[in-house]
């Protein structure tokens, strides 16, 4: 059996869920369909999630909510209508919503419930669709399917009992629809992914009932080689590893959540990327090895973002324990680091922007300045990542110097370069200002040249 999992501008609109009903039907095999919240049917509309957040906020916050709450129901409205489907539906997703508002849940816990309506709704009307086009489908609830996470709100993580009771589903008869973006605690809590998190219900159903295929579809025809909005009509990458994609959705691939490979690496699920406008394009297949056959490059992934924290000390390489301090004042601090590129007397520690500010910063200045005596320690901003990324990188000589030409080609300073030992990509650190010249000239000198 196969496990697709449809996102949410393959659920914007009816037109996009008779698409999705045509994809189901032409394949017996698509027995377990995953769904997200209506996405954005064009560039200036909005996710219905992002609407739920708007509306749970103003609810909290004791303003009004009824334009949300219109807006919600509009879309809802406008697709039950269009697919000619039974408004209990409508009803249904109305009380859900009143139900979560009015609930004695923490305000944490109602937010998180209020995001949740979105994927669950789709899934409550693609089922329906889907007995209405003469295919016997059901809607399961993640609980019901055994979607058991942790009591992280807003950045669920599953827990591993979850997947003998996802095998279970592989004995039901029908369809089965289950909502995309969170699952359940032990105590019955309802807990959602981080954002996109839908991508990760999908890899996590398909791992439980070791389905033969996972096929995540999109609006794009494949993996590019490169951010396309950077670089125009970039190459398509036909197949990669689970490795190389991994890099590669960390920094600017957005097709496909960049947690979301873990449970399909574990149970070795490959993953196909397919196009619901495009459902005849041969897609990009993720899978664990593939042939290195010329192309040791497959992409080059970029983002910006970053900001960097440089401390230095003479005869750092000898102070034993320097190294565990400075990260435990970080963990302490609550971030998490990216990249931590080093010198014999200095170590630069690369942390996402969204994870600092301006307090957190002076502290951790003072903490390290005091507690390890570093004689510089400061924050540089507006940094990008960039990475290169292949496999075949390993046993390639003159990779470096190749992505360093190109660098100079176009003029952009280097701040940073980090190469991991498994040699599946190479990290550079530059000003945020030079990234789109520099992913220019390392497309032309990988892909072009
Ligand atoms: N609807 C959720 C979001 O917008 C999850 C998803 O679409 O995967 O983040």
């Amino acid at each position: 059996m196969k496990v697709a999992k449809f996102g949410g501008s393959s659920v914007a609109s009816a037109r996009q869920i008779q698409k999705v009903g045509s994809i189901i039907r032409k394949d017996p095999l698509r027995k377990v369909i995953v769904v997200s919240a209506p996405g954005k049917r064009h560039g200036e509309d909005m996710k219905v999630t992002d609407l739920l957040i708007g509306l749970g906020n103003a609810y909290l916050e004791n303003r009004d909510y009824d334009m949300y709450m219109q807006f919600v129901m509009d879309r809802f409205s406008e697709i039950v209508s269009e697919l000619d489907l039974d408004t209990g539906v409508l009803t249904t997703i109305q009380e859900n919503i009143s139900n979560v508002l009015f609930s004695d849940y923490s305000n944490e816990l109602k937010l998180d419930a209020i995001k949740a309506i979105g994927e669950d709704s789709s899934a409550r009307i693609l089922s329906a669709y889907l007995n209405r086009i003469g295919l016997e489908a059901i809607y399961m609830n993640p609980k019901e399917a055994g979607i058991i996470v942790s009591d992280e709100p807003g950045n669920a993580q599953i827990l591993d009992e979850s997947f003998s009771k996802l095998r279970q589903l592989r004995n039901k008869q029908e369809i089965i629809v289950i909502p995309g973006f969170f699952g359940y605690t032990k105590t019955g809590k309802l807990s959602t992914f981080s954002r996109g998190g839908s991508d990760i219900t999908g890899s996590i159903v398909a791992a439980g009932v070791q389905a033969e295929l996972y096929e995540n579809f999109t609006d794009v025809d494949s993996v590019y080689t490169v951010n396309p909005t950077l670089v125009r009509n970039p190459a398509e990458i036909t197949v990669l590893t689970y490795k190389e994609m991994r890099e590669l959705s960390y920094a600017g691939f957005s097709v496909f959540h960049d947690e979301a490979l873990i449970p399909a690496i574990k149970e070795k699920i490959p993953v196909a990327i397919k196009n619901t406008n495009n459902p005849d394009a041969p897609g990009t297949k993720i899978v664990a090895e593939r042939e290195i056959n010329g192309t040791c490059v497959v992409g080059i992934a970029s983002d910006t973002g970053f900001s960097s924290l440089y401390v230095s000390k003479y005869l750092m390489n000898r102070e034993l324990g320097f190294g565990r301090k400075l990260f435990h004042i970080l963990e302490e601090e609550s971030i998490s680091f990216e990249h931590a590129p080093s010198g014999i007397d200095d170590l630069s520690v690369i942390i996402r922007d969204n994870q600092l500010t301006k307090e957190k910063e002076s502290t951790i200045i003072d903490r390290i300045k005091t507690l390890l005596q570093a004689e510089t320690v400061k924050f540089t901003h507006n940094l990008a990542v960039i990475m290169i990324v292949g496999e075949g990188m390993l046993n390639t000589i003159g990779i470096a110097q190749k992505a360093t030409t190109a660098l100079v080609n176009a003029n952009v300073n280097i701040e940073m370069i980090n190469q991991g030992s498994s040699e599946v990509s190479m990290m550079f650190g530059i000003q945020a200002k030079d990234m789109e010249r520099a992913v220019q000239s390392l497309y032309q000198i990988f892909f072009q040249a």
